[in-house]
């Protein structure tokens, strides 16, 4: 019996380990926190993501996650309101954006694949390393409080996210596209009937402001990266002014309100990368791990899920095989890649694009966005522009669970 271990229990991780568990195959899945709620995660999960996880047969995992639908959305340019949309379920297909709490989201997923047989799940413990036999994976070397094991696998899926241990061991070119921005991250409660997404755009800036899952207002305040240092040196309150004079004088009112509030913000770095090739003799990558996901369009969690589907399309029928061959594991390997680059080139290219105009402090970067604001205006172009991004909340293209 072929045996998997899956590095990182993130959305991409949790999800292929229970769909290969869930199949018949033993997996062991190994995350290095005991607690989700320790690191940061994305938190909006796309209609895409939303139809991933009801195909996995997960939808009352996500059903009993803490969310909120986010269906509205409401754009101003230098504080004056220029789109104001409520967008009926029926536009995103049945599925609104949802914004989730992705800590219990992942618990949801880790005890549905705790039900059955094959899974093994190795909480609070770190892959420090790959093992290499004959120029093949392994296995992986992982520590916890008693020391390190050894642990054998025909494959190891790295699905470890951004400083993902098993892309190191690859050694692979990564081809980076990350925009010029950073993000402070912080939450504050929630004025009443706030509804959906805000952003907030203009003079180089943008705050993005949505409710959450727990009924706090999140606030993203996207910065030119490597500018957090200036932000910190002139202290929380002039930070919060600043925000203040870019937004609507209803939220600068509650920003105001609420500055005490806003003792903690956090600085969220931005990458966006794609290794050059996602796998090799006995290791395949997925998610954050392979290709770093930005933030702009809340896609990576989305993304991942999705890598997990294709990777269960290919994986499912090799490992139920005990004589598939190392050349038809190989092929299966860059198979998933093959298939899944096409979305992920094409999303990464589309959150390449917001940032460059939002955030130019070049001489063109102010008429352009005027113009912008200017022509958004105008129901027929809001349409198209909402045609130009659909791959946000729907992805490139049908990913269907075929096994
Ligand atoms: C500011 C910001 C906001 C974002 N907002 C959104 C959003 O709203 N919606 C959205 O879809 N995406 C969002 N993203 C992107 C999203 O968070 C990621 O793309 C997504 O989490 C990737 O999922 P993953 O499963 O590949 O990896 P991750 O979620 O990064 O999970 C990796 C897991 O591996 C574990 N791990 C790491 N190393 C080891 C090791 N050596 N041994 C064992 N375990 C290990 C980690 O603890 C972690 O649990 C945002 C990103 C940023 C930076």
């Amino acid at each position: 019996m072929k045996n998997v271990v899956v590095v990182g229990a993130g959305p991409g991780g949790a999800s292929i380990a229970y769909l290969l568990a869930n199949r018949g195959i033993a997996v062991t899945l190994v995350e290095r926190r005991r607690d989700f709620a320790r690191e940061f995660r994305g938190e909006i999960l796309m209609p895409s993501g939303i139809e991933a996880l009801h195909q996995m047969g997960l939808g009352e995992a996500l059903a009993q996650t803490d969310s909120h639908a986010a269906p509205d959305f409401t754009l101003y340019m230098n504080s004056k309101q220029i789109v104001a949309e409520h967008l009926d379920p029926e536009f995103f297909q049945g599925h609104p954006p949802l914004a989730i709490s992705q800590p219990a989201l992942l618990e949801a997923i880790v005890a549905e694949a705790e039900k059955l047989p094959r899974f093994k799940f190795e909480r609070g413990v770190s892959v420090k390393e790959l093992v290499e036999e004959g120029g093949a994976v392994t296995g992986v070397t992982i520590r916890d409080d008693d020391g390190d094991r050894f642990l054998p696998a025909d494959l190891v899926i790295g699905s470890d996210g951004r400083n993902s241990v098993v892309r190191k061991h690859l050694d692979h070119g990564v081809t980076e596209n990350s925009p010029p921005m950073d993000i402070v991250w912080c939450k504050l409660p929630c004025p009443e009937d706030w509804p959906g997404v805000k952003a907030y755009v203009g003079r180089g800036h943008l705050l993005v402001a949505y409710h959450t899952w727990d009924h706090s207002l999140q606030l993203g305040w996207v910065i030119l990266k490597g500018t957090f240092g200036e932000l910190r040196d002139k202290g929380i309150e002039a930070w919060i002014e600043e925000m203040a004079r870019h937004v609507s004088p209803d939220l600068a009112a509650h920003l105001r309100a609420h500055s005490a509030a806003a003792q903690k913000p956090f600085l969220l770095d931005t990458v966006s990368d794609c290794v050059d090739s996602w796998s090799g003799p006995g290791v395949l990558l997925i998610g954050d791990a392979a290709h770093t996901m930005s933030p702009v369009g809340g896609q990576g969690v989305n993304i991942a899920l999705r890598d997990a589907i294709v990777a269960a399309n290919y994986l499912v029928p090799i490992l139920n095989n005990p004589s598939t061959s190392v050349t038809e594991m190989t092929s299966a390997l860059q198979s998933i890649e093959k298939e899944r680059r096409i979305e992920v080139d094409y999303i990464q290219n589309l959150q390449a694009k917001p940032p460059k105009i939002v955030l130019s402090r070049a001489w063109w970067g102010e008429p352009v966005r005027r113009l912008a604001g200017f022509a958004l205006g105008s129901q027929r172009i809001r349409r198209k522009a909402a045609q130009g991004v659909s791959a946000f909340p729907f992805g490139v293209r049908d990913v269907t669970l075929e096994v």
